[in-house]
């Protein structure tokens, strides 16, 4: 297996945007991949697109759209009311159950047929809304399993595991690309790119951070 090479499971967001950079900081050659999973807002795969190939990152996109179908939650489905807040009991209903399994599993068996082994995904246990699919420890056993599977040696990559929104920021400032990130990414979910609609849980989360870091470059 090359252990110069990396493939990025890639959605055109601030956060693995920002792990394309990284990726492409830490590794010779990078391989983006992004999914079309029933997302309301397909238009998020087209601005990935175009970000790998302004970054000369060799794309390929994926329909496991059944994922949408499987479980009901509000980032597929348009009948129901996105939650803004995380509720007392749970997860937000903007939980996609299954889907960094699904991602993780495909993109390995991917990675696996280019001679890859270096995997690098943008999911964070700071992140706001809990998922379980985002915590280090479902990802430190998916690599155990993913190697067991297949009997291979893969590596999966988190750079953004244990940090919040205004340090990656920072990280996205640190790699060259804080305003490609601001200006070319979609992170809302209401599908508008950039500093996205203003108001809903992804792009308050998202301006939240970036406030709080350009404050504290002031200061520096
Ligand atoms: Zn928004």
């Amino acid at each position: 297996m090359n252990k110069e090479e990396a493939l990025v499971v890639f959605s055109g967001g601030q956060d693995s945007t920002t792990c394309l950079f990284w990726a492409k900081k830490h590794f010779k050659k990078v391989y983006a991949l992004s999914f079309l999973y029933g997302q309301k807002h397909q238009n998020e795969v087209e601005l990935a697109r175009r970000i790998a190939e302004n970054a000369e990152v060799e794309f390929k996109v994926m329909d496991v759209s059944f994922i949408g179908h499987l479980g009901a939650n509000s980032l597929t489905d348009t009948s129901i009311v996105m939650d803004q807040e995380k509720p007392a009991d749970g997860f937000p209903n903007t939980f996609v159950p299954g889907r960094n399994l699904f991602f993780l599993s495909i993109a390995a068996v991917y990675a696996r047929e280019k001679g890859i082994n270096h995997i690098v995904t943008g999911v964070s246990q700071t992140d706001f809304s809990g998922y379980p699919d985002c915590r280090d420890i479902f990802i430190k056993s998916l690599n155990v399993t993913l190697n067991l599977a297949m009997d291979e040696q893969f590596v999966i990559h988190t750079p953004l595991m244990w940090i919040d929104k205004a340090e990656t920021w920072a990280l996205a400032d640190n790699l060259g690309v804080l305003d490609l990130i601001r200006k070319e990414t979609l992170t809302c979910y209401n599908g508008i790119p950039g500093d996205g609609c203003g108001h809903c849980p992804a792009c308050r989360l998202r301006r939240e951070g970036l406030e709080k870091y350009l404050a504290s470059k002031e200061y520096q």
